[in-house]
């Protein structure tokens, strides 16, 4: 008798853009077939977990049924494309919209074999052993998965430069005048290989709207071709970018696109906030951004988001877009929805963004435990007890109404981009974290490696002295990622040494 192996299926969704029947139906499937709970992934993308691998091929289907696909989601290949959620409405917000939607459709597979395999039902004819080539991936895809997002010039909400490319849309009046690409980021690292690192993208080149498409297949051939395969842990294009360096990749990309790149723009970042509370649009509509913890959708003794959620996308309709802060926004509102929707939120015991603390707002944690299986420590179980403790001690110190990104994963790998956060807890054990320390609000630096292997209960004990110090001696409107940098890191160690 087989196993009961259970899965976890994860959509692609570009840009986290999706219908309110789309939501409902993975609201049906997570409870058909899953363990009755969503998850919103830092890629914008729903997964669903538990999925019994009997029920792989319905789920799949149910899924396709809504005009989502789940091919892209996973694999060596580019993986879900993400962008700025922000509801902005107008030509040069939906002009980029369309070109994500172009650059998504140009770097997806072209391959049969999923729907073969998913969908129809009937058996692939492999008897002669070959596969037919991707004209993109080429028999064996990419080295390693490929990570793409789409920002507006001056909010980073999306952590842009985490991504193998960054592509930075410049305005012209009601058109796009063009796009920044920075190439090479990524979060992954291995704990016990000092040689990796987190790296954040480096300024590129930049193309005219029309240049996009080409130019991206272009960085991702290079990739393709010269990525490392050899050795996984170091099969990431940010590797590659490190080790040839920027000027090497550009004149690669000039000699097979047959042209010279202009020279990026200098950019420049105003905020990094999620699109959270009510925002006005066009035409006199709300959006409605709201905090949902680890991005996890399910119903408890005393919060019902799931349920309420159900309700919410049955009688208004609402537009739905997940951030990559692991929320969700409703949109194309008017005013009298948005108020009776806060209202039974409120109802099921789902805060508003106003009532809840900054450093609640700014916490991200990736499942890890016990669905992900390259968990070596908890995360999503084990942030919201943390993040409370860090509520009450900034309150203590007078600092409640500071904005500091916690974020934690349970192994090195950094799904929720513990690098770019201003504390970042990384498991190496169970029980035991890493503690980085010191990267901007802005995205724009990662942080350091502040001591390791410290136990989970003494995570808010070790840093409060240090929030403590940040208090007497930042800098007027210093943040606390900041003032970590400023003091630098091996300056902290020394006057903050652990008690024994
Ligand atoms: Fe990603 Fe590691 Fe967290 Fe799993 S445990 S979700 S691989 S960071």
């Amino acid at each position: 008798k087989e196993r009961a192996y259970s899965m976890m299926i994860r959509a692609r969704i570009p840009g986290g853009v999706l219908s309110a029947d789309q939501y409902l139906q993975f609201d049906k499937l997570a409870d058909d077939y899953g363990n009755g709970t969503m998850r919103i992934t830092t890629r914008q993308t729903f997964q669903l977990h538990g999925i019994l691998k009997a029920n792989l091929k319905e789920t799949i289907k149910g899924i396709n049924e809504v005009l989502i696909t789940t091919l892209g989601g996973c694999g060596d290949q580019v993986r879900n494309t993400v962008s700025c959620a922000a509801p902005h409405e107008g030509p040069f917000y939906d002009a980029v919209r369309q070109d994500l939607l172009k650059l998504v459709d140009a770097t997806s597979a072209k391959t049969n074999a999923y729907h073969e395999i998913w969908l129809d039902g009937e058996k692939l004819d492999l008897s002669d052993g070959t596969s037919p080539e991707d004209p993109l991936y080429g028999e064996a895809y990419l080295p390693r998965k490929f990570k793409i997002a789409f920002t507006y010039e001056g909010d980073n909400c999306c952590d842009v430069y985490s991504n193998d490319i960054a592509i930075i849309a410049h305005r012209d009046g009601d058109e796009v005048e063009g796009y920044t690409l920075a190439i090479g980021g990524g979060m992954g690292r291995t704990a016990s290989d000092k040689h990796t690192h987190p790296f954040l993208a480096q300024a590129f080149c930049f193309v005219k709207p029309d240049e996009l498409i080409e130019t991206c297949r272009t960085v991702i051939s290079i990739q393709r071709d010269f990525g490392n395969r050899e050795n996984r842990k170091f099969a990431r294009m940010k590797y590659l970018v490190q080790e040839r360096g920027i000027e090497w990749f550009r004149t690669e990309a000039e000699a097979r696109l047959g042209h010279a790149l202009a020279l990026p723009r200098e950019i420049e970042w105003k905020s990094a906030h999620d699109h959270l509370g009510r925002m006005s649009g066009a035409n006199g509509q709300v959006h409605l951004g709201f905090f949902i913890e680890n991005g996890r959708i399910h119903d408890t003794e005393s919060m019902k988001l799931k349920s309420v959620l159900r309700d919410i996308m049955t009688t208004y309709q609402p537009g739905v877009r997940m951030t990559t802060q692991q929320n969700l926004i409703l949109t194309g509102l008017t005013e009298e929805m948005a108020s009776e929707i806060e209202g039974k939120l409120r109802d099921a015991g789902v805060k508003l963004v106003e009532e809840q603390t900054p450093v609640l707002v700014h916490s991200m944690a990736c499942p890890s435990m016990p669905t992900c299986g390259l968990g070596i420590a908890e995360s999503e179980r084990a942030l919201p007890a943390i993040v409370r403790k860090f509520e009450s001690a900034l309150a203590e110190l007078g600092l409640r109404d500071e904005p500091i990104s916690i974020r934690m994963t349970g192994c090195a790998n950094g799904c929720a981009r513990p690098y770019i956060a201003e504390i970042g807890f990384v498991g190496r054990v169970i029980g035991k974290y890493d503690l980085f320390l010191g990267a901007s609000a802005e995205g724009t630096r990662t942080n350091q490696l502040f001591r390791e292997m410290v136990p989970a209960e003494e995570l808010v004990s070790t840093v409060y002295p240090i929030l403590k110090a940040f208090r007497e001696e930042r800098l007027p409107a210093e943040t606390f990622g900041d003032y970590c940098n400023r003091v630098g890191i091996e300056a902290l160690q020394e006057r903050f040494v652990p008690v024994s």
